[in-house]
């Protein structure tokens, strides 16, 4: 059975857990360049090419905000949060098919995890229904898909990846991950990061999903 060696589920959480044609994401990444403007005082189009430049040298903007400015963290994702979190859908199928997955359900984001825990209650995911969420400060800043970013991961929360399944829509996040040993499944969305890094193929993706309910209930769930 595909499924049955797998006893560590890991879900990415920004396009992943929620789907991208909610249209959510796209307002925090419009709150990192308003931070960029406001902290350093550039015009809002100066301001979300310096984004861009720290996003593409960092892996993260907080990564680069971090290393390069040494700003304030909390504030920094107390600043992200302003964002309409009801844009993201309620999804009453993908909490019960999560809920009966066999074995350790985990998240592992760049993001944060005060941002995560507003997202899976907006699902209407009940509290601890994953068992850890790693978030970026969990990954000390080093984000995916650098190897560093799933080693820290998989050591931190005592995960096998060889045994362990990655839900993610970032192509280049799912090759470290295949690299390291782990199973893949690819969220799949019309976003531009979504299809970054699909230029040379697919041979890293083990499954490729367009619906995460329906998948996990329907291939997972009847082959474990
Ligand atoms: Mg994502």
């Amino acid at each position: 059975m595909p499924f049955s060696d797998i006893d560590t589920w890991v879900f990415d959480l920004d396009d992943t857990l929620y789907p991208a044609s909610s249209n959510f994401f796209p307002q925090v990444a419009e709150r990192m360049g308003l931070y960029v403007a406001e902290t350093f005082d550039l015009p809002l189009d100066e301001a979300k090419l310096e984004q861009r430049r720290l996003f593409l040298e960092y892996g993260t903007t907080l990564s680069g905000l971090v290393a390069e400015h040494g700003i304030e963290i909390d504030a920094y994702a107390r600043f992200l949060m302003q964002v309409d979190y009801g844009r993201i859908p309620r999804n009453p199928a993908l909490v019960d098919a999560v809920a009966r997955l066999p074995g350790r359900v985990l998240v592992f984001t760049n993001g944060f995890r005060e941002h995560a825990h507003a997202c899976l209650d907006q699902l209407g995911f009940p509290p601890d229904s994953f068992e850890a969420i790693a978030d970026i400060r969990t990954i000390d800043f080093k984000p995916k898909p650098r190897p560093i970013a799933f080693e820290t991961f998989f050591a931190e929360h005592r995960v096998d990846p060889t045994r362990s399944i990655f839900f993610e829509d970032s192509p280049r996040n799912l090759r470290t991950a295949k690299d390291l040993g782990m199973k893949t499944a690819h969220i799949v969305t019309d976003t531009a990061w979504g299809n970054m890094g699909l230029e040379d193929g697919d041979g890293f993706i083990d499954h490729s999903v367009v619906d995460l309910s329906t998948f996990l209930t329907d291939t997972v769930l009847t082959n474990v």
